[in-house]
């Protein structure tokens, strides 16, 4: 059966370091690369982290019924997934892992159900975001201060996803992790050939 696997979390939580871990060691998970209308921060290339579209071309894809979901995250900026980036990791036999925001994340657990499982990456503590985003240093305390805001209102979600995940340290929440993504891929019968 073709599998999605979902990690939402508010800002600061540790989601991305535990989706890269995760892709590094199962070659058999893939990520899904979002489009967006945002600008490429950095290094960032098209088709690799997402697939850059200005808002014009976005809201011809929505129109175009593209879309499996789409959300405008912050003011003025589209991201959404692709139906043609399910099918391609599909077509490959492979897990697909999206790394989406809480309400999309939502969405699309309930689009895909049985075949899908909803993972909330939670902070240890709002002190220790706020630490964490202050030590990013690459928001203004203003914008810190939002973000705080709206991860008290993503975490009031944590129960609507199938697993909670409490990031407090990496090696326990990599451990928990990797669990589950065993345990969806039939891992250790599939793979070492014995029966649990
Ligand atoms: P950033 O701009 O920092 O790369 O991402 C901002 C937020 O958008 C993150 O919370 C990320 O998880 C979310 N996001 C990325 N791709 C998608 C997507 O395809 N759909 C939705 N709903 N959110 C996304």
């Amino acid at each position: 059966m073709n599998q999605v696997v979902i990690f939402s979390a508010p800002s600061g939580a540790g989601k991305s370091t535990i989706v890269n871990h995760l892709l590094e060691k199962y070659d058999f998970l893939e990520f899904s690369i979002s489009a967006t209308s945002r600008k490429p921060r950095g290094m960032e290339r098209n088709g690799v982290e997402y697939y850059f579209f200005t808002a014009e071309e976005f809201e011809a894809k929505i129109a175009a019924g593209d879309f499996v979901e789409y959300e405008e995250v912050y003011k003025g900026s589209y991201y959404g997934t692709l139906k043609s980036e399910v099918e391609r990791i599909w077509a490959k036999g492979h897990i697909i892992v999206f790394d989406i925001d809480v309400k999309g994340g939502i969405n699309v657990k309930s689009l895909f159900g049985d075949q899908a499982t909803s993972i909330f990456i939670m902070p240890p503590g709002l002190d220790v975001l706020r630490e964490r985003l202050v030590g990013r240093g690459t928001d203004s305390p203003e914008a810190i201060e939002k973000r705080l805001a709206k991860a008290e209102e993503e975490i009031a979600y944590r129960d609507r996803f199938d697993h909670v995940i409490v990031n407090d340290r990496l090696e326990n929440s990599f451990a928990e992790a990797e669990a589950i993504i065993e345990s969806i891929a039939g891992y250790s019968s599939k793979h070492s050939g014995t029966e649990l």
